[in-house]
This record gives structure tokens, sequence and C-alpha cells, in this order.
């Protein structure tokens, strides 16, 4: 398994890459109206994302959990929000996932 990799992309982006197999996953941590989310919001939907159950990585392997270790969730949360501001959770919008050329 490898090293966790983070690289920070744009304000709000972080390019996370898979430690099982290396493909790089990018996490927008920006609402669909360009704002940036709070970061409980973002933590919902990392959860979320960590929670999915079985799926495939966009790298071709099928996991039935671990998501949250294998894409280094945590660590680009706290990347993102080095100092949380607690502000209330509110409705979670939606975390893009891309996959990198
Ligand atoms: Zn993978």
């Amino acid at each position: 398994m490898r090293e966790s990799k983070l690289e920070r992309v744009s304000e709000s982006r972080i390019r996370t890459y898979c430690r099982k197999c290396g493909t790089p996953i990018l996490l927008d941590f920006a609402r669909r109206d360009g704002t940036m989310m709070p970061y409980r919001e973002a933590q919902d939907a990392l959860r979320k994302l960590a929670n999915r159950g079985p799926g495939e990585c966009p790298g071709f392997h099928v996991e039935l959990a671990g998501w949250e270790f294998f894409w280094s969730l945590n660590e680009a949360l706290e990347m993102q929000y080095p100092d949380h501001d607690d502000l209330e959770p509110t409705d979670v919008e939606f975390i893009g996932v891309v996959v990198l050329d």
C-alpha cells in the first residue's frame, strides 16, 4: 500500500491519490454555486463518500469498503480546513469526484 499523497490544486480542490492503485482523485470542496462548503458540510460529504460501500475505484479495482483509507479522505479534510470553523451542519449538497487523466 502506498503512502498517502495529496496536492492542493486550487482554493477548493485537493487531489489525492488512491493508496492502492495510485489513480488521482479530485475532491472539490466548492458547492454548486461556487461558494466553499463549511467544514461540517464537507465532513458530512466525505463521510458519505467514505461509507458508500462496495464500489469501484476509478483505477479499476472493486472494494467493499475502506474509501476513507484508500483516498486519504481525512487527510484531505485536514488539508482543506486546517483550522475548522464549527458552523452548524447544513444539508449535504455535493462533493465532486473527478478522475484526472
Ligand atoms: Zn484505486
